[in-house]
C-alpha cells in the first residue's frame, strides 16, 4: 500500500464577498481534488487545540499524527532540527524574524522577503554586537532566522509560560504593547530594541533603503522552546514517510519524526514556486518510500497577502500540477490512499492563521465512497466525519489508530 498526503498550508478559508459567497476552493477549479471527494471521503479536522497557538507549526504536528498537547515545544526547535542546528536538553531556539517595523507599526514581518546574504549580513552584526557563546544567531533562509540561547553554558531564562507574539499576527498593527510575556522576556525585548540600533544605518539597509526596498528595522524574537523528544513516525504507524517542502519548519518536523526528505530545485516556499517540479519529485520518490508527503506554502502565503486571486491560482496549480498527476501515479501502482488536508484556515480577510476546522478528502483502498462530490470548506462542514482532535485523523487515513 502507497499513501500520499498532500498539504495546501492554510488553504482553508471563509466566503468571500467578492468571490459571490464562494470560498477560494470552491472558486478555483479544482477537478482531481474533486475527484478524491467523489471516489471516496470527505471531512473535517482540528489541527490546533485552543489552548495553543494557530500555526503550522501545532497544524502540521497534528496532521502528522502527533498529539501537539503532549508534543508541542515551540516553533524555533522544529526549525532549528530543520537546519541540522543540534539542541542539547538545556539549550532553547528562537524563532528570529527579520522585520521591518515603520511607526512602531509591523509594516511587513518578512522585511520585504530579504535575501539570503542580506540576511547573513544583518545577522552577522548582530552576532558581533550583541551576541556571544550564550546567545548564538542563525542565518536561515530569508526572514526565518534563528538564536539558539546555549543553556548548558549559562542557563536560560526562559519557561514555558514565556509569551511572544508571531509577527504575521501584527501585520499592519501597533507594536507598541506587543512585548515579550514571562520568565525572560526582558531579555528578549533588550535584544530586539539593540538590534534597531544596530540595524539602522546598516549598510545592507542603506542599499535597500535606496533600491525602493524595505528595510529591516529590527530582529523580531517568538515561538521559543526547546527540542521535542519524538517517537519515529514508523514505529509509531508503522510506515517510512518523506517530505517535499520548502519550510523549514515542515523539513525539521520531517527530521524530528525520522521521515526522509527530498530537496525540489525551483520550489520557493512561496506563491512563485515550481509546483510541476514538485509533482514529479513526488511520483519518483513513490517506489522507495510507503508515504509521500508534499506541502506547499504558496497558499498560505496569498492569504498572507490578502491576496484572493493569487490563493485561487494557488490551489489551482497544485490540483493540477500535483494532485492530478500523483493521484494517476498512485493508481497505476496498485492499492493506494490519498488525502488532501490543509494544516490549519488562513482566512483573507485576517491575514494570518486561525483557529477552526479544515476540511479533508480521502481516497482509495478501503474507503467507501460517501455523499461528498466537491471537496471543500462547506461539504466539509455537512459531513458526519469530524476529528476535533486532528492528530486522529492520521490513524484514520493509515487505517492504524493509534493511542498518542
Ligand atoms: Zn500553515
Amino acid at each position: 500500500m502507497k499513501y500520499a498526503i498532500i498539504i495546501p498550508d492554510g488553504a482553508a478559508d471563509e466566503p468571500q464577498e467578492s468571490l459571490g459567497g464562494k470560498t477560494p476552493l470552491q472558486a478555483a477549479h479544482r477537478p482531481a481534488m474533486d475527484e478524491i471527494a467523489r471516489l471516496g471521503v470527505v471531512g473535517r479536522s482540528n489541527n490546533v487545540p485552543p489552548s495553543l497557538p494557530a500555526g503550522s507549526d501545532v497544524a502540521c504536528l497534528s496532521l502528522l499524527g502527533y498529539n501537539p498537547l503532549e508534543h508541542f515545544t515551540g516553533r524555533a526547535p522544529l526549525e532549528a532540527a530543520a537546519q541540522g542546528i543540534e539542541l542539547g536538553a538545556e539549550d532553547w531556539a528562537i524563532r528570529c524574524n527579520l522585520v521591518t517595523i515603520e511607526n512602531q507599526t509591523m509594516r511587513d514581518f518578512t522585511a520585504g522577503h530579504i535575501s539570503n546574504e542580506e540576511a547573513r549580513q544583518l545577522l552577522s552584526t548582530a552576532q558581533e554586537r550583541i551576541g556571544s557563546d550564550w546567545l548564538q544567531f542563525y542565518p536561515g533562509v530569508s526572514y526565518r532566522n534563528l538564536l539558539i540561547c546555549r543553556g548548558a553554558k549559562k542557563p536560560a531564562p526562559f519557561s514555558r509560560d514565556t509569551r511572544a507574539t508571531p509577527p504575521h499576527d501584527l501585520t499592519d498593527k501597533s507594536v507598541v504593547d506587543d512585548h515579550p510575556r514571562g520568565p525572560g522576556s526582558d531579555l528578549l525585548t533588550r535584544l530586539m530594541e539593540q538590534s534597531a540600533e544596530l540595524f539602522a544605518n546598516h549598510p545592507v539597509n542603506a542599499a535597500r533603503r535606496e533600491a525602493g526596498k524595505l528595510p529591516a528595522t529590527n530582529i523580531w524574537l517568538w515561538g521559543l522552546g526547546r527540542a521535542p523528544r519524538l517517537t519515529a513516525f514508523q514505529e509509531l504507524y508503522g510506515v517510512q514517510g518523506t517530505m517535499i517542502t520548502a519550510v523549514d519548519l515542515l523539513r525539521g518536523l520531517a527530521a524530528l519524526v525520522g521521515w526522509k526528505r527530498i530537496e525540489v530545485p525551483g520550489a520557493t516556499g512561496y506563491i512563485d514556486t515550481d509546483y510541476a517540479a514538485k509533482g514529479r519529485f513526488a511520483i519518483k520518490a513513490l517506489p522507495h518510500t510507503d508515504l509521500i508527503c508534499v506541502h506547499v506554502e504558496a497558499t498560505d502565503e496569498a492569504s498572507h497577502q490578502g491576496d484572493t486571486a493569487a490563493k485561487i491560482r494557488a490551489l489551482e496549480e497544485i490540483d493540477r500540477h500535483i494532485v492530478a498527476p500523483l493521484h494517476e501515479a498512485l493508481k497505476k501502482q496498485g492499492d493506494y490512499r490519498i488525502l488532501v488536508s490543509p494544516d490549519h484556515p488562513t482566512p483573507i480577510r485576517l491575514k494570518t492563521h486561525n483557529h477552526g476546522a479544515v476540511p479533508f478528502a480521502i481516497a482509495g483502498a478501503g474507503i467507501q465512497a460517501d455523499a461528498a462530490t466537491t471537496y471543500d470548506e462547506v461539504a466539509a462542514g455537512k459531513s458526519p466525519l469530524a476529528f476535533d482532535d486532528g492528530w486522529r485523523l492520521m490513524g484514520y487515513f493509515l487505517g492504524k489508530a493509534i493511542s498518542c
